[in-house]
């Protein structure tokens, strides 16, 4: 008779504590590539565990914010050198539960890698500003200091990389965090916290609960005890936590939505053209939120690209993540593939033309999970739903051009600003492209993919609301500043008023 697997389950952090939650009931995570396959169980939360855990991160910013910067930094260096060692087994358990292949799991990994070493760098930083005063015998300057108690929620399309965007920058600059990761992806979110533990975090300093976003993520981001809420997610959930920090003042930072675009002008490298579209709107499955799910193309070279971009996508293998073979794994869950075959219906109601994929993989091997091909449509008018709304799949939508200016109008026609790109050999097309895009980031002969951790990173219009996260940025989000005058004339001095003789300097 054969055995039943146990699955292993898995429990809450709070207040260095791994606790089961107070429900008693849990979510189960499964392979998106084999759905056969029971990952673990964790913790559904409740409302209770959100006070627990909130309480616990307030009890610990008392003492937290007042360690030296310098010290927190040398638990996230410990941080950093435990993912070093524990990557390949980190990245293995990444592409298990949300399905990405095995090279960009690592990747992720290391993104979680290069933030931690780089927010431990900055804890020997956290430069303020020194500046003369406008009065004699008066010294002015300005520090950082920590805000107090963050909620952080997280999607599940980088599911190290953007808690550690959120977590590093966070604790460098003395405040404690309550983490909500996305529920298709708790076991990386569990891995990371675990590796925070083992390089000495103190008890209460970073808590993580898991459930749904309307029983964990919303009462966490509405307790009156947060004073910080980062989230990274879709607008129309985006939204709805910029609503509910809006109330309180809390602050808020918000990574949505995109519709990323590649244009490729008449003198590209159309190798490198086609290389960076195939990279950027099929990487990760097309789930990266900087994915390139647009591509103009000038009308000249149209036709030649498109026959090269359909026959590389064509050839693309899809599969498991774990096998070193696969291009492209699946879609991160059924409501995701079940999105993605929606809009190709979509496009092609509308009169796109499908050149390459359009169908749902799922005999043999591709039985039990959620894979769908790589899908290209042709000949798109700009306007189309498939060419303006954000699918989150394999699905590139190709418009012609005419010229740069009409490029130019295509790129910023659509209500995100997350991440452009230009192919071009002309010095003067490509100054005018990163003056005129209005986004957030822009490459030139690379796709919109790609980011590096001590740069910021972010979007305008519908993607973001002002703030970035990554680089400097992201202490300038996790600090206030408070700016200090300290005035030895020993005497009453007004600013803007005693404006005239400064005999009594000394
Ligand atoms: P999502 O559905 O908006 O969920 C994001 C997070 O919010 C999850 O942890 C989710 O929990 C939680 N949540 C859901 N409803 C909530 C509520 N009412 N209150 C509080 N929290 C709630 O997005 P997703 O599907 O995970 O991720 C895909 C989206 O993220 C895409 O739109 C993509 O563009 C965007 N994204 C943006 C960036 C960026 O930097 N701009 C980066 C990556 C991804 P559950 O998982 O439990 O539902």
């Amino acid at each position: 008779m054969a055995t039943a697997v146990v699955p292993k389950v898995y429990k809450n952090f709070i207040n260095g504590e791994w606790v089961e939650s107070r429900s008693g009931k849990s979510m189960e995570n499964r392979n998106p590539a084999n759905t056969d396959e029971l990952i673990g169980m964790f913790p559904l939360a409740t409302e209770d565990d959100v006070n627990a855990a909130i309480d616990a991160a307030r009890e610990a910013y008392k003492t937290w914010r007042l360690v030296p910067a310098p010290k927190r930094a040398e638990i996230l260096f410990r941080a950093a050198e435990i993912l070093v060692r524990r990557k390949e087994d980190l990245a293995r358990d990444m592409t298990r539960e949300m399905g990405k292949v095995l090279a960009e799991a690592r990747g992720d990994v290391q993104e979680a890698i290069d933030m931690t070493y780089y927010m431990a760098g900055e804890g020997r930083r956290l430069f303020g500003q020194t500046t003369p005063s406008e009065l004699p015998n008066k010294f002015a300057m300005s520090v950082r200091q920590p805000i107090g108690v963050c909620t952080l929620i997280t999607p599940w399309n980088f599911p190290m990389a953007i808690p550690s965007w959120k977590i590093m920058p966070a604790l460098i600059c003395g405040n404690t965090v309550v983490f909500k990761p996305a529920s298709d992806t708790p076991l990386s979110a569990y891995n990371l916290v675990q590796v925070l533990t083992e390089a000495g975090v103190p008890r209460g300093v970073v808590n993580i609960l898991t459930g749904s976003g309307s029983n964990v993520g919303a009462p966490l981001m509405k307790h009156p005890d947060v004073k910080v809420v980062s989230f990274t997610g879709s607008t129309e959930i985006g939204r709805v936590v910029s609503t509910a920090c809006a109330t309180d003042f809390k602050h808020c930072t918000l990574e949505m939505g995109g519709k990323n675009i590649i244009i490729v002008m008449d003198d590209a490298n159309l190798d490198l053209a086609v290389d960076g579209a195939i990279w950027g709107g099929f990487g990760t499955t097309g789930q990266r939120c900087t994915a390139a799910s647009r591509v103009t193309v000038h009308k000249k070279v149209y036709k030649e690209f498109l026959d090269r971009f359909t026959a590389r996508a064509k050839s693309l293998k899809v599969g498991d993540g774990l096998d070193p073979s696969t291009a492209m794994g699946p879609c991160v869950n059924e409501g995701q593939l079940k999105t993605v075959m929606q809009y190709v219906h979509i496009g092609i109601n509308e009169g796109a033309r499908l050149a390459a994929g359009g169908h749902r993989l799922d005999s043999g091997n591709y039985k039990r999970g959620w894979f769908h091909q790589p899908t290209i449509f042709a000949d798109c008018d700009p306007n189309m739903r498939v060419s303006q709304e954000e699918i989150f799949g394999p699905v590139v939508s190709v418009i012609p051009c005419d010229n740069l200016d009409n490029a130019l109008d295509i790129a910023n026609g659509v209500v995100y600003g997350l991440s452009a790109s230009i192919y071009t050999r002309d010095v003067n097309k490509a100054f005018r492209a990163l003056r005129d895009i209005y986004t957030g980031i822009v490459y030139v002969n690379a796709p919109t993919i790609g980011a590096e951790t001590h740069l910021p990173f972010g979007g305008t219009k519908q993607t973001g609301n002002g703030h970035r996260e990554a680089g400097t940025a992201a202490i300038d989000f996790y600090s206030e500043w408070k700016t200090i005058y300290i005035d030895y004339s020993d005497r009453l001095q007004r600013a803007q008023i005693d404006t005239g003789s400064f005999a009594h300097a000394e």
